[in-house]
């Protein structure tokens, strides 16, 4: 080097330039080959030449120097050894970096999947990303430049970014929200954040906003919207959207005073259908009564369905109430077409109540209730009709509402007691056991019949309760007595269907088992022949599993269904007890003693012991003894006790052992 100016010492860092006294020595290692080959080139071809090279400062900072290179070559003789060179650089480090990052950030931008694009302050825009392109449309960012960047979306959502956006991004530097990105043959829902960037003064220099495609997830959000509010079998608004649907129509009518109908629809014997078809023909068979239902429906009204084979229309701006009528009609005149189930055509009819909103007070809920109950009532009736809800029902419904609400505080306050029916051997008069009976002493009102609360109690799931506590308190109770005889008494429980095919039930008896200390095998749970019937194969399971416990079974009220004693045999059961029906003319004219004493002679032969029920008077119980009946129950030995008077009564006939009892007299008498 032989000289070098100021300012070059200022741009590699150094207040003395000479090192090793070459120019190599400020030139980064890898880029003296190219200073080397310029110097070459212009020496031998006598023009200038620029290049870029980096040069180290001191501290370990590089520099960019552009370096204009020019041989001075004085004649064409000159020998390169004896050459120089006059190099004039500036450093463009500022360019370089600028240079390299905006690259950087371009690619980055190629790269990104979303949308990307910068714009000014104006709107105008100033780049697009290929993403971008290609949702708009176009093959090059060139197409679009200039545009404004708020024309590429749709005209709802370009006034709302343009107004929104841009004041947002002033004030608060970003913006979200979603906008449609309308190309040529797509328009496309965009989440979109807008970022304003600024100047050193502050003021806005340019924004860019990133767009990402929300379509899929918008439609995964609808689909749930969707299953939330639709059931998902037949399509149909389900619950939650139905009361959603009836609770506007309500408010409508009570603004507008139009009419407003509540139908509500119970399919008739969809069990049978899924018992012997299979559930899938279940499944179908709703599927169809759903069609069924919106062809007879107008479009105004909304067809749900509530759950199980619970439908529910809608129905407004009717013509009256002739007009819910009408509908009601059509509907129950739909249903009795059948089915066709893949080649099977099943019968299956439709009980549908109608409420009408009348009064100010009627809310969603009461007409839904009152449509509940009225469809209640249709099927009461036999299915296949409609009832309508009125006055009456009104008054039924209310008193079963309150009764049902007293029943569920029954057990607390101490109103739910249990009598106990003997049960003796009709020759001897020798208490074998005893039946327990709920009894409910309502304080309102005075005793409620079994035949009353027991049904409300099995619909309204309280049965399994109340059960419960009738089977405790009743063994806790014969377990004393059983103590004082010094012999095993029986006791017989009753036992609803419900409660049989609930779970839960086998749990029950093993814990009042365990803490009464009542012996399993004096225990007999009597439940009727219905469940048998509607429910075989759960009713077996739990059969069986009493059977194994150890615990007797009973068949109650036999010969009020339609089962046999064959079809009986089919599960574990150890008792009969022949219902009070048959007994009532036993030992008189007429039909009864003969099917008495097959089914007797039957039932033994099958190995069922018999007992019969309501028996009571002496003509009854004499017949009884002539046919070998085990073991009889009803008032001419007692009615069902209170504990202390069945308790006497045990010890009573204790006291006198096997003497004659009213039942040997009368035998003697018959015979
Ligand atoms: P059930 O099990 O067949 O009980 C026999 C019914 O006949 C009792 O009626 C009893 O009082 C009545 N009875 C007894 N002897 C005679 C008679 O000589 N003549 C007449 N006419 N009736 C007689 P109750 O106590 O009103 O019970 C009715 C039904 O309620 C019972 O029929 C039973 O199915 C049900 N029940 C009673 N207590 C319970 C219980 O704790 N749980 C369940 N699940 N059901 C119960
Ligand atoms: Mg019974
Ligand atoms: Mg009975």
């Amino acid at each position: 080097m032989l000289f070098a100016n100021p300012a070059s010492r200022t741009i590699v860092g150094r207040s003395r330039i000479g090192g090793d006294g070459t120019v190599f020595f400020l030139v980064h290692e890898s880029d003296r080959e190219l200073v080397r080959e310029a110097a070459i080139a212009t020496w031998e071809h006598g023009i200038d030449k620029t290049i870029t090279v980096r040069s180290i400062r001191p501290d370990g900072r590089v520099r960019y120097l552009r370096a204009q290179v020019r041989a001075l070559r004085e004649s064409e003789d000159q020998d390169i050894i004896s050459g120089r060179w006059f190099i004039a650089a500036n450093d463009v480090t500022e360019e370089v970096e600028a240079r390299e990052s905006s690259e950087r950030l371009t690619a980055l931008l190629e790269a990104a999947t979303d949308v990307v694009a910068v714009f000014d302050p104006n709107g105008e825009l100033l780049h697009l990303n290929r993403v971008g392109c290609r949702y708009l449309g176009v093959s090059d960012e060139a197409e679009l430049i200039g545009r404004a960047f708020f024309e590429l979306f749709d005209p709802a959502s370009r006034d709302r970014v343009r107004k929104e956006a841009l004041p947002t991004v002033l004030r608060d530097g970003t913006w979200s929200g979603e906008a449609t990105l309308v190309g040529p043959d797509l328009a496309t829902t965009m989440s979109l954040v807008v970022i304003g960037h600024r100047a050193h003064d502050g003021t806005l220099e340019y924004c860019s906003a990133i767009a990402r495609d929300v379509t899929e997830l918008k439609e995964v959000q609808h689909a749930l919207a969707r299953e939330a509010t639709h059931d998902a079998l037949t399509g149909l608004p389900n619950r939650t959207l139905l009361f959603d649907r009836l609770n506007q129509a309500v408010m409508r009518t009570q603004r507008s005073g139009a009419d407003l109908a509540v139908l509500y629809l119970d399919l008739d014997r969809v069990k049978i259908v899924n018992d012997s078809l299979g559930h899938e023909a279940g499944d179908r068979l709703l599927v169809e009564a759903a069609r069924r239902l919106e062809t007879c429906g107008r479009s105004l009204d909304t067809v749900g369905r509530l759950g199980g084979d619970e439908f529910v229309i809608v129905a407004q701006d009717l013509d009256g109430p002739r007009g819910g009528v009408r509908l009601a009609m059509r509907i129950v005149h739909a249903f009795n077409e059948p089915f066709d189930l893949e080649g099977t055509e099943a019968f299956v009819t439709a009980s549908v109540g109608v409420a009408f909103r009348v009064q100010q007070e009627d809310t969603a809920a009461t007409l839904l209730r009152d449509a509940d109950v009225a469809m209640y009532r249709a099927k009461e009736a036999g299915g296949g009709r409609y009832e309508l809800f009125d006055a009456e029902m009104r008054a039924w419904a209310t008193d079963r509402f309150e009764t049902e609400t007293a029943l569920r505080h029954a057990i607390e306050r101490e109103e739910m007691h249990v009598h106990y029916q003997p049960q003796v051997r009709p020759e001897t008069g020798e208490v074998v056991g005893f039946e327990a009976l709920a009894r409910w002493n309502r304080a309102t009102t005075g005793p409620v019949s079994p035949s009353i609360f027991v049904p409300l109690a099995e619909e309204t799931g309280l049965i399994s309760v109340i059960g419960a506590y009738v089977l405790e308190h009743a063994c806790r109770e014969a377990r004393q007595w059983t103590e004082h005889a010094g012999q095993p008494l029986r006791l017989a429980v009753n036992v609803s269907g419900r409660q049989l095919t609930q779970p839960g039930l086998l749990e029950v008896v093993e814990r009042v088992l365990d803490v009464t200390g009542f012996d399993t095998k004096a225990l007999t749970l009597e439940i009727t022949e219905s469940v048998l019937v509607e429910d075989p194969a759960v009713a077996r399971t739990r059969l069986e599993a009493l059977r194994d416990l150890g615990v007797r079974t009973a068949i109650d009220d036999f010969g009020k269904g339609y089962s046999s004693l064959a079809y009986l045999q089919r599960f574990p059961i150890d008792i009969v007890k022949i219902d009070q029906v048959f007994i009532a003319d036993l030992g008189r004219e007429g039909p009864d003693t003969t099917i008495v004493a097959s089914v007797i002679e039957l039932a033994h032969a099958l190995g069922f012991e018999v007992v019969a029920e309501g028996v009571e008077d002496d003509v009854q119980l004499g017949a009884l003894i002539e046919l070998g009946c085990d073991l009889v129950q009803g008032h001419v030995v007692a009615p069902a006790l209170p504990p202390a008077a069945a308790a006497e009564f045990l010890h009573a006939r204790d006291g006198r052992d096997a003497r004659p009892t009213a039942g040997v007299v009368a035998v003697s008498r018959v015979g």
